[in-house]
């Protein structure tokens, strides 16, 4: 096509993207405190040591196998690295998928979620982007604010997944990332047919 004659740099172009990065881009999204770092951090395998460091942002790169099959993800703690403007926009614009976290033990976070979730519809609006709405927190039952059934009628509404995890407790950690591969998939699948 046009000025290019060869066939071998046809297809580079045409499978780059879809067939060969198997990295899926996923961001982290919530308010402030409800564990967003803590959970990138046990993802990352990086043992949090009794201390918080209170990093700007960070990226997390990381092979797991889900299915017996292999995938990396990419994983971005970087919502709360500026407030501008612009890099809200670029978070909401460039994941594969998305989690949206709350704390338990804080309804505002929950409702901030629920305003997320607005955000992110709008700004990627004909894509059927995967999203999983994750209560953290769940070790602490005493300081509860949001029972399990709230948030899964959230997720049910918002047209989402949803799990309860403790960062803390690493509980329910591993679960939420293989959910997250296994949405990715199954969207990609069905967009393939
Ligand atoms: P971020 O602002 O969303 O990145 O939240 P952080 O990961 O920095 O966590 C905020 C605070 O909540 C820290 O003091 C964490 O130790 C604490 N925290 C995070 N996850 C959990 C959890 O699952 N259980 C408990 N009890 N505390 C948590
Ligand atoms: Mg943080």
């Amino acid at each position: 096509r046009g000025s290019c004659a060869s066939d071998s740099s046809d297809s580079v172009i045409s499978t780059g993207s879809e067939t060969d990065s198997q990295v899926y881009k996923v961001v982290l999204l919530g308010e402030h405190g409800v564990g967003k770092s803590s959970l990138a951090r046990v993802f990352g395998g990086l043992e949090d040591a009794g201390h918080d460091c209170d990093e700007a942002g960070n990226t997390y790169d990381r092979s797991i196998v889900v299915d017996e099959e292999e995938a990396s993800i990419l994983l971005y703690d970087i919502w709360e690295q500026d407030n501008s403007q612009w890099l809200k926009e670029q978070c909401m614009r460039m994941g594969d998928a998305y989690i949206i976290v709350y704390s338990v033990t804080d309804k505002s976070s929950f409702e901030k979620a629920s305003e997320l979730r607005i955000q992110l519809r709008r700004a990627r609006q004909s894509e059927n982007i995967p999203i999983i709405l994750v209560g953290n927190k769940s070790d602490l039952v005493r300081s509860r604010e949001v029972s399990v059934e709230e948030g899964s009628a959230c997720a049910v509404v918002f047209d989402c997944k949803f799990i309860e995890t403790s960062a803390s407790l690493h509980h329910n950690v591993h679960a939420l990332f293989e959910g997250i591969v296994r949405q990715i998939r199954l969207r990609k699948d069905s967009k393939e047919e």
